[in-house]
C-alpha cells in the first residue's frame, strides 16, 4: 500500500518497569466525577456522567529528566490543571457490566485534563462543544502506566496535586461520584471501547490556573508521579 503521505506515528504512553509501549486509541474524559468539584463548577454534584473526548495526539509524556513540558497554549489567559486518575483500556469490548469491567483494564496512570478555561466557559454559555477548552495539543499529559496486575484495589488511592511545592486538589478515589467500574459501564454503552482507549475519570475540586514557569506534580498511591513544567 502507498500512502499520499507518510502517516502520522501511533501515539504511546510508556508502561512502568517494562520497554512495552502501550499505543492510545482514544481519549474519553469524565466531566465532573467528585462532588466537590461538580458543585465548585456550578452543578449541584450528582449528575449522570457526561463525557467528552481529546485527541489521540494531545498526549504529552515527561521528557529525559523526569517532567513533561507544556507550552503555555495559545487563545487563553486561564489555562487550568485538572489532575485525575487514567484508566487504560486493554480489552475493548460493549455494554461492559460494571462487575466485569475491571478485567478490561490494562492499567492505570497519573494524568492532567489541561483546560483553556476561558474558552471552555465561553462555549458553555453559547451551548458549544467543548473542543477548543479541551482538545488541544499537548492538553493531555500522562505518566507512565503501571499494569493493574501490579497493584492493588484503587479505590481509596489517594490523589493529590502539587503546584510549585504547594498542595492545590488532594482527595481520594473513594470520592469519584461514578466508580471505575461504573465508568466503564456507562461508556461502553456510549461507545465500543477498544485496546489503548485512555479514560480520564474526573478531577477533584481546587481546580485554578497555572502560568509559565509552574511546575505541576501530580502523584496517586501506587503510579507514578506526574511531573509537567508549563513553558
Ligand atoms: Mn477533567
Amino acid at each position: 500500500m502507498s500512502f499520499v503521505f507518510a502517516p502520522h506515528a501511533v501515539n504511546c504512553v510508556p508502561v512502568h518497569g517494562s520497554s512495552l509501549m502501550f499505543p492510545v486509541h482514544r481519549i474519553y474524559c469524565v466531566g465532573r466525577n467528585y462532588e466537590e468539584h461538580a458543585i465548585e463548577m456550578g452543578g449541584t454534584g450528582r449528575e449522570a456522567p457526561f463525557f467528552f473526548m481529546k485527541p489521540a495526539d494531545a498526549v504529552l509524556l515527561p521528557g529525559p529528566d523526569g517532567a513533561a513540558e507544556m507550552p503555555y497554549p495559545p487563545l487563553t489567559s486561564n489555562l487550568h490543571h485538572e489532575i485525575e486518575l487514567v484508566v487504560a483500556i486493554g480489552t475493548g469490548g460493549k455494554n461492559i457490566p460494571a462487575a466485569d469491567a475491571l478485567h478490561h483494564i490494562y492499567g492505570y496512570a497519573v494524568g492532567l485534563d489541561m483546560t483553556r478555561r476561558d474558552l471552555q466557559n465561553e462555549m458553555k454559555k453559547q451551548g458549544r462543544p467543548w473542543c477548543i477548552g479541551k482538545g488541544f495539543e499537548h492538553s493531555a499529559p500522562i505518566g507512565p502506566i503501571t499494569p493493574a496486575a501490579q497493584l492493588g484495589d484503587m479505590s481509596q488511592a489517594e490523589i493529590v496535586l502539587n503546584v510549585n511545592g504547594l498542595t492545590r486538589q488532594k482527595s481520594t478515589l473513594a470520592h469519584l461520584i461514578w466508580s471505575i467500574a461504573e465508568t466503564i459501564e456507562q461508556l461502553s454503552a456510549a461507545w465500543t471501547l477498544q485496546s489503548g482507549d485512555l479514560i480520564f475519570t474526573g478531577t477533584p475540586a481546587g481546580v485554578a490556573a497555572v502560568v509559565p514557569g509552574d511546575l505541576l506534580q501530580g502523584q496517586i498511591t501506587g503510579l507514578q508521579p506526574l511531573r509537567v513544567r508549563i513553558v
